[in-house]
C-alpha cells in the first residue's frame, strides 16, 4: 500500500528522497499500485524529464520513464523489438509501464527483457554513484539504486522469434539474436525462470556457404542454454528443440554481410 507519494522536480531531490527507509522509485505504478499490506513510499519519477528518446552516435538513449508504446512507436524502435515489445503487455498497461520498470520486475517470460539482453542493453543506475551495467549483470543481480537510462546499439540486425499458445501470449520459448557488423553474435532464450538467459555472445566461425556451420554453433549454444529449462509449461528437451529452431529462423531474418 502507498502511504507516501513525492514527485520531486530534481534528479537530486528524487535521490536524497529515494536515500530514506523504506522508500522506491515508482515509474508507471502498473505493478506498485497493486494491493499490498506493507505501506511502502514512493518517489514519482515523472517530472524529472527521463522520458526521452535519442539518438546518440550508433546508440539509442532510453530514458527510465518511456513508456513501452513509446519506445514501440519510436522511428529508432527496430520492427522485432516492437514484436518483442507487443507480446511484453497488453495495450493499456504498455501505454503505463516504463522501460525500467519492467526490467526491474521482469522473470524470464519478459520478451522485453529477453530482447534487452541480446542487444546487450547498458543501465546507468545511480546510488551511492553512477554506474553503467550491462543488463547481463543487472538481470541476476536486480541491485537496488535508481535506473536513469537505458543505452541499445543501433548499428546491429535484430531478430526475434517465439512460440507461444497463441499469437499474443507469453512465449514459452522466445529467441533474440543481434549481429554486429564485426561478426559478433548475441544470443538471448526467453520462456521459463527467473530471467531471460544468454545463449551465447562471440563471433559466429565464418563459413563459404555464407550460412552453414554457423548456424550450428548458435543451435548447439540454444540447446545448452535449455538443460534446465523445464517447468508447468514444457520439458526441457522441448525447449531446447524449439529454441534451436527459432535461433535458426533468427539467423536466417539477418542480412549476411558482404
Ligand atoms: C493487469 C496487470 C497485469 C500484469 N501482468 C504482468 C505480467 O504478465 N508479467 C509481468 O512481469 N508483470 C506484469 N504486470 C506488472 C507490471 O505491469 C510490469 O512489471 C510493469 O512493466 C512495471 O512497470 P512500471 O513502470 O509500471 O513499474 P512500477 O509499478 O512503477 O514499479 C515496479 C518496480 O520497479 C521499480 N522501478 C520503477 N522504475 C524504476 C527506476 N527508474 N529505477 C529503479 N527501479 C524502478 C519500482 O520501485 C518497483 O519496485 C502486470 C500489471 C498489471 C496491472
Amino acid at each position: 500500500m502507498i502511504t507516501n507519494y513525492h514527485r520531486p522536480q530534481t534528479l537530486d531531490e528524487a535521490l536524497a528522497l529515494l536515500s530514506q527507509p523504506n522508500t522506491v522509485p515508482l515509474g508507471g505504478g502498473t505493478l506498485l499500485s497493486h494491493a499490498s499490506p506493507d505501506p511502502v513510499s514512493v518517489v514519482d519519477l515523472q517530472a524529472l524529464g527521463l522520458n526521452y528518446l535519442r539518438p546518440k552516435g550508433n546508440t539509442l538513449e532510453i530514458g527510465a520513464t518511456v513508456t513501452l508504446q513509446q519506445l514501440l512507436e519510436s522511428e529508432y524502435c527496430p520492427p522485432a523489438l516492437k514484436t518483442a515489445i507487443k507480446l511484453e503487455a497488453p495495450l493499456n498497461l504498455r501505454n503505463t509501464a516504463t522501460v525500467a520498470g519492467t526490467l526491474v520486475t521482469c522473470d524470464g517470460r519478459s520478451t522485453f527483457a529477453c530482447a534487452m539482453l541480446a542487444l546487450d542493453a547498458k543501465l546507468s543506475v545511480v546510488s551511492d554513484q553512477l554506474s553503467v551495467i550491462g543488463i547481463g549483470e543487472f538481470l541476476p543481480l536486480r541491485p537496488r539504486g535508481l535506473i536513469t537510462q537505458i543505452v541499445i546499439p543501433l548499428n546491429v540486425h535484430f531478430a526475434f522469434e517465439y512460440v507461444a499458445r497463441t499469437p499474443s501470449d507469453k512465449p514459452i520459448v522466445c529467441a533474440a539474436l543481434t549481429q554486429w557488423n564485426s561478426g559478433r553474435t548475441r544470443l538471448a532464450l526467453g520462456g521459463w525462470g527467473k530471467s531471460p538467459s544468454l545463449a551465447m555472445d562471440g563471433d559466429l566461425p565464418p563459413s563459404p556457404s555464407g550460412r552453414g556451420n554457423e548456424g550450428e554453433g548458435l543451435t548447439a549454444a540454444a540447446r545448452n542454454a535449455c538443460h534446465e529449462a523445464a517447468d508447468e509449461f514444457a520439458s526441457a528437451e522441448y525447449r531446447m528443440d524449439v529454441a534451436a529452431i527459432l535461433a535458426k529462423r533468427c539467423l536466417a531474418g539477418i542480412p549476411i554481410n558482404p
